[in-house]
């Protein structure tokens, strides 16, 4: 099976990617795509790190630009996301808001920071210690029993603050792995990580995510994954996403090629 969907597109918006939305519809058609789904980096209503996201104000923007590709582009399927952090306060926000007001057809759930002893931490920031594991293992998998998102964005994004894959690692994932699997919620392999370079760790160079040992542990559930590029340039619509499904078929795991498909009718 060749990869001709991506659920993970961002645009000029969120101030740290390049293009907007018809310029990822071209490219999509160019590199072979049938479905392209816009998530941009949901902004939330008290401008929480919204210097890489983009603003309430221009949500209608967003929408209009791919409501108007929908019109300019019939033989690419769009569909309209946001990539959320999961702020459970703002849960009514991302149901009425998100998806009731401006009709977005799906939230993708992408964890950038998460909850650890009263504040948030980055994913991009601090070593984390096995406390700090353990508390993203339960964000996650309160994340995914939200039931909010259509699937999880780079579940193994924590490979970029911890390093050694040991009994914490594994723990951590396969508390993810189990809550996916009981909740029919699929995972996503990033293939942005495999065109960001490789980190140094103790073990070696790797890339931070994809962290390939989650993936194999993956092999132990019943879980979907979706590849998908995380394209932050529209050249990149359908970077890697061929070399990802490569792995991800070499664990022997389910690739989907359309989260809002249930398990039960794929
Ligand atoms: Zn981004
Ligand atoms: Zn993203």
């Amino acid at each position: 099976m060749t990869i001709t969907t991506n659920w993970h597109t961002h645009t000029f918006r969120c101030k740290h990617a390049s293009g907007d939305v018809e310029d990822y519809c071209r490219a999509a058609l160019t590199q072979g795509l049938t479905t392209l789904g816009f998530s941009d980096h949901t902004p939330l209503p008290d401008r929480r790190w919204n210097s890489v996201r983009m603003e309430m104000e221009q949500l209608r923007d967003y929408t209009d630009a791919i409501d108007e590709a929908r019109e300019a582009f019939p033989d690419l399927r769009v569909v309209k996301g946001l990539e959320c952090e999961y702020v459970p306060e703002f849960t009514g926000v991302y149901r009425d808001i998100f998806r009731g007001e401006y009709e977005m057809d799906y939230l993708a759930g992408g964890a950038h920071w998460y909850p650890y002893d009263g504040e948030w931490v980055g994913l991009y920031g601090p070593d984390m210690t096995p406390a700090m594991l353990a508390a993203y293992a339960d964000y996650i998998v309160e994340c995914i029993a939200s039931g909010l998102f259509a699937y999880i964005a780079h579940p193994d994004l924590f490979g970029n603050a911890y390093y050694v894959w040991d009994g914490e690692a594994r723990a951590c994932s396969r508390a993810i792995l189990s809550a996916a699997a009981a909740a029919g919620v699929p995972l996503e392999f990033n293939a942005y990580g495999l065109r960001k370079p490789l980190t140094d760790t103790p073990t070696g160079p790797r890339h931070g995510y994809p962290w390939l040992p989650f993936w194999e542990l993956a092999a132990d559930y019943d879980v979907r994954v979706l590849v998908n590029s995380d394209a932050h340039r529209p050249q990149d619509v359908a970077g890697k996403v061929e070399e990802a499904a490569d792995i991800v078929r070499e664990f022997g795991l389910n690739i989907i090629l359309d989260p809002l498909v249930a398990a039960d009718d794929a």
